[in-house]
């Protein structure tokens, strides 16, 4: 498939990739999911190979290339399954908090081992009590001299297992209004006193993706931790967004090509009633259906990712994106595991895991309905 943002170097960069992920993913992917938990060798291994951080400076472990190689590692990984949206949420979400508003400092202190893999990032937002309105997160950090205290709890946090280091949005300031101007990042490491684990969450899918409660109780966090100024964190996660919701979207549209190309797969090879459930018209008008969404997700999600690129604001139609190609992918896992039959249900037939796995999209990184309300208020309702 062309891609106008693609040339021959990222076609080179997707084959490489997929060689390494053949030998390194495909083989251990089910017993992933059976352990619940992606191995660290695997980061480790994908640091070794660049595949991590790629568009980060040279200086700091990456190899300055444009965005376009992090869209080809999204869409290899998802292929994979979708349970290593970990390794994207590191190289495209958290790690570029950290290249945008951190210090040379804190560059230079975090970053090259983001690019190895020795380090594991997450980023923490969502309470228990708050994930939509993040305004009103309940954390808090009170500066005592020189350190933070944070107290609070975060749930439902990728990575939340293994990260080393963690973007907490947490309230430097609980009286000012309106309120999203308290809030603030802090950047708090695995061995700071007062930081621990709560429940490995244990999930409909994703099975192999690590999601996490975090506890910070009395967690002593040095000020040199804070992200960018005090009370700009909510403005700094608007801004950031916009990169974690196309992710999502390029994921969504990545597992409706495969979804659809396994079930085409399948439909030609099983018969009923002397032919091949291909030849039943009911087949093709379904197929028919989901191959034009298919190209229309993928001409839409190509210009967006253009604009991206290009470093447009594209907050609006990124949100259309983030709805739409989650939504088109869920009801492409429906139709496609009826179109499998019985089989479908099973696990060994990866339209099952597929099924599973795609609803999520439409929760996190913003839920669909909150996209709608961006929408809508960007135009002006
Ligand atoms: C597998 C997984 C991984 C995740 N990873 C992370 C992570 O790494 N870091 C992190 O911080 N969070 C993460 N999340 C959390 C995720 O971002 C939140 O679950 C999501 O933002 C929704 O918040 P909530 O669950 O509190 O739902 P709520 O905000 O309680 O929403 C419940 C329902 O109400 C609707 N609703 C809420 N407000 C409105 C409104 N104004 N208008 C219309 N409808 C509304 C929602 O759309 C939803 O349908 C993850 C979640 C999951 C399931």
């Amino acid at each position: 498939m062309n891609h106008p943002y693609l040339q021959e170097e990222h076609d080179i960069f997707r084959m490489s990739l997929r060689k390494f992920l053949e030998k390194e993913a495909f083989p251990y992917y089910e017993k992933w999911e059976t352990d619940r938990m992606i191995p660290r060798t695997f980061w480790t291994k994908m640091g070794e190979q660049g595949f991590l951080c790629p568009d980060i400076d040279e200086k700091y472990g990456g190899s300055e290339v444009d965005w376009g190689y992090s869209v080809v590692i999204n869409e290899e990984l998802e292929r994979v399954g979708s349970g290593l949206v970990g390794v994207g949420l590191h190289n495209d979400i958290v790690v570029p908090y950290i290249t945008a508003f951190g210090t040379a400092e804190q560059k230079k202190r975090w970053l090259p081992s983001c690019t190895t893999g020795k380090t594991i990032t997450a980023i923490a937002m969502t309470e228990p009590g708050t994930g939509s309105d993040l305004a009103n997160i309940k954390t808090t950090a009170k500066l005592e001299g020189d350190h933070y205290v944070v107290n609070g709890q975060k749930t439902f946090i990728t990575n939340g297992i293994h990260a080393d280091l963690v973007i907490v949005a947490c309230k430097t300031d609980t009286s000012i209004r309106p309120k999203h101007k308290g809030v603030s990042l802090l950047v708090i490491e695995r061995d700071h006193p007062g930081f621990s684990r709560g429940r490995k969450l244990d999930k409909v899918g994703l099975h192999c993706q690590d999601t996490a409660e975090l506890i910070f109780e009395d967690c002593k966090v040095p000020k040199e931790n804070l992200l960018g100024e005090e009370g700009k964190g909510f403005l700094y996660m608007m801004d950031k967004l916009q990169q974690e919701r196309l992710v999502v979207a390029i994921a969504a549209q990545a597992a409706s090509e495969e979804m659809l190309e396994m079930t085409i797969e399948y439909v030609k090879s099983r018969e009923a009633f002397g032919r091949t459930i291909s030849q039943f018209q009911n087949t093709q008008f379904k197929i028919a259906e989901m191959a034009t969404e298919v190209e229309m997700g993928r001409a839409f999600l190509d210009r967006l990712i253009v604009e991206h690129m290009g470093g447009k604001n594209v907050v609006t139609k990124v949100s259309m994106a983030k709805w739409k190609l989650t939504e088109t992918a869920r009801n492409i896992a429906t139709q496609c595991m009826q179109l499998h039959g019985g089989y479908g249900y099973m696990e060994e037939y990866k339209i099952a895991r597929r099924y599973r796995d795609i609803p999520v999209a439409s929760i996190y990184a913003g839920t669909n309905e909150i996209m709608k309300t961006i929408i809508a208020k960007n135009l002006g309702l």
